[in-house]
């Protein structure tokens, strides 16, 4: 089934609530009905030349003006099991679901992969464009493949994990692929032989408390650590970190690091003549942590957070990241960009 809503208020679709009039929301329960209404009735709405984008949970898109075209959000539902060995499972997630309760459905088989990104609010079809990650570990460690439908065709097609071009939030959906493609399914695979990863910040420790180092034991100890540092979009308006990290060149990093010995840097898998530094900690030093500018503003414990600190427009909360960046610009000469999509 295929639900279109005109002239709405976007807000709700969004973790940062900000308002945006949005001329059409089309969703769709099944691929198949989407298929047949982008080939007779919605073809207009993603011809060349008109205006679309996708959305998922809406929980890394800010809306800084009204949006004068259709946005396309999936709302299928579904997880099955498409392959098992003695090793290993892999399942398919409809696009729609929410990605936290596939975690949940594989921390309760106890299946491996997936616990340590747990409560990342997200759709399964955003956790493949965003390469969603945290506490060591990414959506690409356990992406199998990826399907879609061509726009330009409305064939179903597919692509590998390893051809994603996965990177730090980082994919083949972001460039190539990006406004070609509408993914409807993401398929994870899970190992059924333990493989904790446990050496990322306070994990840890955290799962030692309880001493459970099960898919549900690490997932338990990833809720209560996320739940005591990250606001709750439901009661504070945010989408997670605002900026990304940046990774550049070995050399830059190490003289800013003897420049400021406090500032963490982190090596980058697979790229050893670069290195990552934290946003985070340059906002911080620069004193933003709980200041607001409007009624935007940055998370007193988290610099990394910008807040709708209640009915902030997107652009009140774009000025304080373009502030905040060129802040970080002139202190640091380091350029920072949002992790956020912008419309
Ligand atoms: C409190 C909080 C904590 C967060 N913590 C983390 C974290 O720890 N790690 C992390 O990586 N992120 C984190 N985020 C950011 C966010 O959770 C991720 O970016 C997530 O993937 C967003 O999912 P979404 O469905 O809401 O995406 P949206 O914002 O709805 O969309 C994101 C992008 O994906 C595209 N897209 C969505 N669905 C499809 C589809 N079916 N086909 C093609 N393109 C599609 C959209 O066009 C857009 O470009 C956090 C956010 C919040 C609010």
């Amino acid at each position: 089934m295929v639900r279109i809503k005109e002239n709405i208020d976007i807000a709700p679709y969004t973790s940062f609530g900000t308002h945006a009039r949005v001329e059409r929301l089309v969703e769709w329960d099944n691929k198949h009905d989407l298929v047949e209404f982008l080939r007779s009735e919605g073809a207009a709405y993603i011809a060349p030349g008109s205006r679309w984008t996708i959305l998922g949970e809406g929980c890394n898109t800010l809306f800084t003006k009204d949006f004068a075209g259709t946005i396309l959000r999936s709302t299928a539902k579904g997880i099955e099991i498409l392959e098992e060995n003695e090793d290993y499972l892999i399942i398919r997630a409809s696009a729609g679901e929410v990605w936290d309760d596939v975690v949940a459905w594989c921390c309760e088989r106890g299946l491996w992969g997936a616990e340590n990104l747990s409560a990342i609010p997200s759709s399964v079809g955003a956790s493949a464009v965003q390469n969603i990650g945290a506490y060591g570990v990414e959506a690409k460690d356990i992406i199998d493949k990826v399907e879609y439908i061509d726009i330009a065709t409305l064939q179903e097609g597919v692509i590998k994990g390893s051809e994603c071009k996965f990177g730090y939030r980082e994919s083949i959906f972001k460039h190539e692929l990006s406004e070609r493609v509408i993914i409807t399914a993401v398929c994870y695979r899970l190992s059924k032989h333990a493989s904790p990863h446990l050496d990322y910040g306070t994990l840890r420790p955290e799962v030692e408390k309880s001493g459970d180092v099960s898919p549900m034991g690490i997932r338990r100890a990833v809720v209560a650590i996320r739940d005591s540092k990250l606001p709750d979009p439901k009661k504070i308006g945010n989408a997670g970190s605002f900026f990304k990290n940046p990774i550049l060149p070995r050399e830059q990093v190490e003289a800013l690091k003897a420049q400021y010995p406090a500032m963490p840097i982190y090596e980058v898998a697979g790229r050893p003549e670069c290195l990552k530094i934290a946003t985070g900690w340059m906002i911080d030093s620069l004193g933003w942590k709980g200041q607001q500018m409007g009624r935007a503003g940055v998370h007193k414990n988290q610099a990394l957070v910008l807040i709708n600190c209640g009915d902030a427009t997107g652009s009140e909360v774009m000025a304080l990241a373009e502030r905040i960046c060129e802040q970080v610009s002139e202190h640091f000469g380091v350029e920072i960009s949002p992790e956020v999509n912008i419309l």
